[in-house]
């Protein structure tokens, strides 16, 4: 999967500024280090930067900028991450908007041409390339990415996803990747795949969970139980530990029946399984593991399947 490096937000935006008559004016960033430019200045005003600042204090080079503003509380026991609702000290703040690109003494440049870098120094925002795991329908399209300008190419290995995320121990610790002040949690779960990770979205609480977790049949290789066994567990402390909005694998194998899945092949799935699964499966999954102690087996449940395949040695799983 890919991912883009900069994002300007719309998603989460959910205030519109209407008529006011203020002038715009520099304000300085919550840790109180950086100016930035704020065209439109109300009480309560918020911003961070993630990127650096010049000489006399404005913001300058690529980042990203958000803006938060105060917010009446009210808790709706909605999904809305914890640290979002308690940012701020004794009140709560919600984020207005987010927007990357490159600044200069404080204030964006102007303009689809900022995206290209104009001056020697000057970095564009970038693409990262990096996979759930290494099976072939993953990876079929790389080449197209391989060696194109302003791209981080993660091959599909243990080795290079752990050196790109900053993993100290494969798999044991988890890593991130900075998608300019958007952090993405990087969580090695071999089993399916020697190179298998999800992904965790600390901004909408979405975790990718590849072909390791998906409504489906989840493959395994008799051999690679006790590894897939240890990551499930993992998992299940990961999301035990944080806020999950949707667990978001990479097929759908399965229909919105209860243990009936479509055979392998099928184009047409017309009563097919939402692709988002929950926490509680991460939960289940896990739980699976644990009842097959030495055992290893397949194992149906209501919404995937766990398939442990007997070695094949001539041939090669590319699922
Ligand atoms: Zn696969």
């Amino acid at each position: 999967m890919s991912t883009l490096r900069l994002f300007v937000y719309s998603g989460l935006l959910a205030i519109l500024i209407t008529g006011t008559a203020f002038a715009g004016g520099y304000q300085r960033t919550e840790d109180g280090t950086t100016r930035v430019w704020n065209e439109n200045p109300k009480a309560g005003d918020l911003v961070t930067w993630s990127g650096a600042r010049d000489a006399k204090g404005y913001a300058t080079g690529l980042g990203t900028v958000t803006w938060f503003t105060p917010q009446n509380e009210v808790e709706t026991g909605s999904g809305v991450a914890a640290w979002l609702r308690h940012i701020g000290r004794q009140q709560h703040y919600i984020v207005t908007s987010r927007e990357s690109g490159i600044m200069v003494q404080g204030k964006f440049e102007h303009g689809p041409a900022n995206a290209e870098p104009k001056k020697k120094g000057r970095t564009a925002p970038g693409l990262v390339v990096i996979h759930s795991h290494g099976h072939g329908d993953h990876t079929a399209g790389d080449k197209q990415f391989r060696d194109m300008p302003n791209v981080q190419f993660v091959a599909a290995t243990p080795a290079a996803v752990q050196k790109a995320a900053g993993i100290s121990r494969w798999p044991d610790d988890s890593g991130t990747i900075d998608l300019g002040g958007r952090m993405i949690d990087v969580i090695p779960i071999p089993g399916h795949n020697d190179s298998s990770i999800a992904l965790y979205d600390r901004v909408t609480g979405n975790l990718l969970t590849g072909d390791s977790l998906y409504p489906g049949r989840l493959g395994v290789s008799l051999t690679d139980v006790p590894t897939f066994a240890a990551s499930a567990a993992r998992l299940a402390e990961f999301a035990r530990t944080h806020e999950v909005a949707h667990v978001l694998g990479t097929h759908i194998e399965q229909s919105r029946t209860p243990f009936l899945d479509y055979p392998r092949g099928t184009v047409y799935q017309p009563n097919e399984h939402a692709l988002e699964l929950t926490r509680a499966h991460v939960i289940e999954l896990n739980d699976a593991f644990l009842r097959m102690k030495d055992k290893p087996m397949t194992v149906a449940l209501p919404e995937f399947t766990i398939v442990v395949r007997s070695p094949q040695p001539t041939k090669k799983s590319s699922n």
